[in-house]
């Protein structure tokens, strides 16, 4: 059993949580600093600066312009307001989307949803990675395309997609290029300019910040249908009053996040490696899932032969230990995720998959009682598994 009674967090990429700093700065705007940022009195003129002023914060992380930023709900409310936003303002012109078969669901079922509405979609596939091909995308595009969707960095397997050389292949092309960078924003460099993206989806539950609060980077120019009728708010384009807390919560977290990046993920990534190798030297038959390398810095997803990764989850909530299975959305569903298939994982392995995410606040000492609980979880498992060749005295092969 784990020594200590408090539970060990491993999965950031579901949520994580928000950092003293953040609750400190929101608290005044939950409380005596309520005003509405769009009524006129002074105090409300002081919401409106706040705002304001958090919304260069956020431009400036991502190298783009205050007015390109646009507060939403969440990343699933910006990915859904990118997809359907460029697919309806562009209809006249065509009816064609590429994306990648390996996306969150927040895009998948939005472009569900436009298939159902005359939409056709081209999903592309990954190799065993989880990585696109640049030249995949290039071919995929007809005279009919008018968006092209690649997440920047993977929410199951973690790995990072080429994602500067779709933007230019969007560009040369004159098509719009969207990316999910909810999981990659805070943790890896993400640069608007560089990687010639044209809009790209943030989540500040992601970083440090609160649950329920995003943003949608739109360049400038960008043609784009509003996906919130209302009232004026964000220039007409996002209609709701605004979370005034939460916009300060996102843009406090993301600036903390940006500075501390480089220092911080590397410890991150030093405690992923560390967890990597002692669970692919610890446990046999396990596999990693996701790229080696292009991978970020805090996840690990490995595949154990022989067990279910629902059981193992359970036998690790009794140690104390938060894990994953897949992607939040989609645990406590009995279908294999469709990110492990994409990569050719097959069903049964892909059940057996274990996704834990490190974050801030994780130790070595976290890693190690981690490797050691799952090690003991799966020989648990496997033991009574009519599946595994191995009735052991511990000579696995
Ligand atoms: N996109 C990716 C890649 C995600 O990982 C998530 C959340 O897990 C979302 C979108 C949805 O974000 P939110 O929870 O803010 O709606």
């Amino acid at each position: 059993m784990t020594s200590n009674t408090r539970p060990i967090y491993m999965d950031h990429a579901a949520t994580t949580p928000m950092r003293d700093e953040v609750v400190e700065a929101m608290h005044p705007y939950l409380h005596d600093q309520f005003a509405n940022p769009s009524s006129i009195y002074r105090i409300a003129c002081e919401s409106r600066k706040v705002v304001e002023s958090a919304r260069e914060t956020v431009a400036h992380a991502l190298g783009a312009q205050a007015d390109e930023i646009y507060f939403t709900s969440g990343g699933t409310e910006s990915d859904n307001w990118a997809l359907k936003g460029i697919a309806f303002a562009n209809q006249k012109k065509g009816n064609h989307i590429i994306t990648s078969a390996i996306e969150h669901h927040a895009v998948l079922h939005s472009v569900e949803y436009l298939k159902k509405q005359g939409f056709s979609v081209t999903y592309l596939p990954v190799d065993a990675t989880g990585l696109v091909d640049p030249q995949a995308v290039l071919n995929a595009i007809t005279d009919k395309t008018t968006l092209i969707s690649v997440m920047t960095a993977n929410n199951e397997i973690g790995t990072i997609e080429p994602i500067s050389k779709i933007g230019l292949i969007a560009r040369d092309n004159g098509i719009p290029f969207h990316t999910d960078a909810v999981q990659a924003v805070g943790h890896i460099p993400v640069s608007v300019k560089k990687d010639s993206i044209d809009l790209l989806s943030l989540s500040a539950h992601k970083f440090n910040g609160p649950k329920g609060m995003g943003a949608l980077y739109i360049r400038k120019g960008t043609a784009i249908d509003n996906l919130l009728h209302g009232g004026s708010q964000e220039k007409k384009h996002r209609a709701g009053t605004e979370n005034l807390a939460g916009i300060v919560g996102l843009a406090t977290a993301l600036d903390i996040a940006v500075r501390s990046k480089e220092s911080e993920s590397q410890q991150i990534l030093k405690l992923r490696d560390r967890l990597i190798t002692g669970l692919l030297s610890e446990v046999p038959y396990s596999r990693l899932n996701g790229h080696p390398t292009m991978r970020l810095p805090g996840n690990v997803n490995i595949s154990f032969e022989f067990v279910e990764g629902e059981s193992i989850l359970l036998l690790l909530d009794g140690e104390k230990i938060c894990a994953s299975t897949g992607s939040a959305c989609t645990s406590g569903s009995l279908e294999p995720s469709h990110v492990l298939l994409a990569t050719g994982l097959a069903h049964e392995i892909a059940h057996g998959s274990l996704r834990l995410t490190l974050g801030y606040g994780n130790t070595e000492e976290d890693v190690d009682t981690a490797i050691e609980a799952v090690t003991r979880v799966v020989k648990k498992l496997r033991a009574i598994s009519p599946l595994y060749p191995v009735k052991e005295n511990n000579n696995h092969v």
